[in-house]
């Protein structure tokens, strides 16, 4: 298998344990209770909390790259609850389990940074809070609905912050309005997914790393081939993050799509100038969304979401590599940034985020396999809410009757796309009106009436999309 490229992220993280050898490969015939597919947050907070809840359970975790190598070591780093989600989470759940799933987003970004302190790994947790902004005029109130649905169920989730003090925060008067979420967190990310390979493996897991699943043995004698031998289990947990979209069981209930990273050189000092001092998580309320913070050494690691669709799911390596719209990326920082103008573009990446028709994940079992689980679908949210993923799955593969196999999240996916190669189509034209749509709002204008059809078509991302035009 090819090696992928690094992300600026991972090859920090990876620099920092001093470069380890990956785990050895499966090999042979051998059997475990949990056998997890994929080493991102997912699949290790799954083993972590299977360890943590029943020691005894043996749990092996095959990772086709390195622990870290997927999403999870190559995003923005935010830390985010489902405060932004919680209408949606509320047409699902009901207000009872949907406010305790929203607690419960916000106690995981606390038992992340708790996590890392027990277990001694510096995930450079910084709990300073997210501020949710508009960038230009057409942008202004994309949050107000949410708000206002959070003030109705008496939770105090965002604060409201004048444009004054906004800027300050921000370091920028790029954005014109916004809104604080105190309770986000940002990491870095790659730290945080070998901080928790580091703490599955001293809890008693078995990771074997260069090892992709070539297929499932379904019936009596369950079964993940390997390439050179299988992993017989009682339970198996598919935690593959986007790859999963090429299963047939997910083709139409998770639509891929890359989002681009850059990161800057170190410029503490122009930071320092511009104000922008602390780890808060910045993001716009565009749909292809732009969101950034800073980094423990100074840089800006800077986000756009909504870039290439996989036809038919097909990841492949279609999203490694570097990012394609770095050089646009660059000058909207530098647009938002004047004192940053002169710092050099570091480095730049891709990678896979899978959107669901609701903008939640979910989990469940495979139809007519329930002893083959999954957990997907956070689109672009995945970073804390992968903590309540792997309780949610630790407690299905233990067959635990409680709140978490039983929360509606648990009942496999909501809502399909269309097939294809309709969905590919439909997904670029219902992306080009978005951009029509958001262009002519940025100037006070409004977009046609086709374009705002299209657009209303666009399912949830990182926050839900604005409803008025
Ligand atoms: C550029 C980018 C920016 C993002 N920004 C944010 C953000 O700021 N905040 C946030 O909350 N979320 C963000 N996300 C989303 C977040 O990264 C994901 O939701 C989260 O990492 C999902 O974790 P996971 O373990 O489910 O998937 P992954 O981390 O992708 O892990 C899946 C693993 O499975 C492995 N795998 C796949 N197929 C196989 C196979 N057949 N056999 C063996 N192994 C296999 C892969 O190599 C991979 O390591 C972003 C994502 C991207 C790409």
């Amino acid at each position: 298998m090819e090696a992928r490229q690094k992300s600026y992220w991972l090859a920090e993280a990876l620099a920092a344990e001093g470069n380890p050898v990956p785990a050895s490969p499966w090999e042979g015939e051998g059997r475990t209770d949990v056998c997890i597919v994929g080493g991102g947050f997912t699949g290790l907070w799954t083993a972590i909390h299977l360890k943590q809840l029943r020691p005894s359970t043996d749990v092996v975790v095959l990772e086709m790259d390195v622990c870290g190598s997927g999403a999870s070591g190559r995003n923005g780093g935010f830390a985010m609850t489902w405060a932004s989600k919680l209408s949606t989470i509320l047409k699902i759940c009901g207000a009872q389990e949907g406010l305790r799933l929203l607690r419960a987003s916000q106690d995981a970004v606390k038992a992340i940074g708790a996590f890392a302190r027990q277990h001694g790994f510096d995930a450079h947790f910084r709990p300073d809070g997210w501020l949710w902004t508009a960038a230009d005029r057409g942008q202004l109130g994309a949050w107000e609905d949410i708000v206002e649905a959070h003030k109705k169920l008496g939770s105090d989730a965002f604060a409201d912050l004048s444009p004054a003090e906004l800027a300050r925060r921000a370091g920028s008067a790029a954005h014109l309005a916004g809104v604080y979420e105190e309770a986000v967190a940002t990491v870095q990310p790659a730290r945080l997914a070998r901080g928790l390979r580091k703490a599955a493996l001293a809890l008693g897991v078995r990771i074997h790393e260069g090892t992709p699943m070539a297929g499932l043995d379904y019936g009596r004698k369950m079964r993940v081939r390997t390439p050179k031998g299988s992993v017989a289990a009682e339970k198996i947990v598919l935690a593959t993050g986007t790859w999963a979209a090429q299963m047939p069981a997910f083709r139409r209930t998770m639509m891929p799509l890359a989002a681009d990273m850059i990161v800057t050189a170190p410029a503490p000092e122009r930071l320092a100038e511009s104000g922008l001092t602390t780890g808060v998580a910045i993001s716009d309320s565009s749909m292809l969304v732009h969101y950034y913070r800073t980094t423990v050494d100074g840089r800006i690691v800077f986000g756009k979401g909504g870039g290439a669709f996989a036809f038919g799911g097909r990841v492949g390596t279609r999203f490694d590599g570097p990012a394609p719209r770095a050089r646009e990326m660059a000058a909207t920082l530098k647009r938002w940034y004047p004192k940053l103008a002169s710092v050099p573009i570091a480095d730049s990446w891709i990678g896979p985020v899978e959107r669901t028709a609701t903008g939640l994940p979910f989990f469940g079992s495979l139809p007519g396999q329930p002893d083959v689980f999954y957990g997907l679908g956070y689109t672009g949210n995945g970073v804390a809410p992968s903590y309540l993923g792997g309780r949610i799955l630790a407690s299905l593969a233990l067959g635990l009757g409680d709140e978490w196999s039983s929360t509606p999240l648990a009942q496999g996916p909501r809502g399909n796309f269309p097939p294809e190669p309709f969905r590919y189509v439909g997904a670029h034209m219902v992306r080009g009106a978005v951009k029509r749509k958001e262009a002519a709002e940025a100037v006070g204008r409004n977009a046609n009436r086709i374009d705002n059809f299209l657009a209303s078509l666009a399912p949830a991302g990182l926050t839900p999309l604005k409803k008025k035009s």
